[in-house]
């Protein structure tokens, strides 16, 4: 079986025709799976990543996303966003001697938190973006 990538702008409309249809979807594999079937109404052959979905949602800012995590044992690393990609910034609390101290890290892109601890997400709830 030959798979066949959709461009950029055929998932972003699938995924706006997903979120459409369905309104919250309740996890990653279930919006995979919701926007395929969008997708293969133009091409039976498209294939799409979890993670593709997920980064081009939030790029194009279609959805608002829940982001569930458990803590891992890793220790967290400042840099890039493991959710979309963005960059983390340090969350900073003030000490008691005029310091700070860095007690974890957010994504200012999608919302993603951590501690110092990496917080691994587990599940993401997707939901049509609320016009403002
Ligand atoms: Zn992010």
């Amino acid at each position: 079986m030959v798979y066949r990538k959709p461009t950029d702008t055929e998932v972003v409309d699938a995924i706006k025709d997903a979120l459409r249809r369905h309104g919250v979807v309740s996890s990653q594999r279930k919006m995979t799976e919701l926007v395929l079937r969008e997708l293969r109404r133009h091409d039976p052959d498209y294939s799409i990543s979890e993670e593709r979905v997920r980064r081009l949602a939030l790029k194009n800012d279609l959805a608002d996303v829940v982001i569930h995590g458990r803590e891992g044992r890793e220790k967290t690393k400042a840099g890039a966003c493991p959710v979309c990609g963005g960059k983390t910034k340090r969350l900073r609390n003030m000490t008691v001697y005029g310091g700070t101290v860095t007690f974890g890290y957010k994504c200012n892109a999608c919302g993603y938190w951590t501690g110092l601890k990496h917080r691994v997400p587990t599940l993401y709830i997707f939901s049509p973006k609320k016009p403002s």
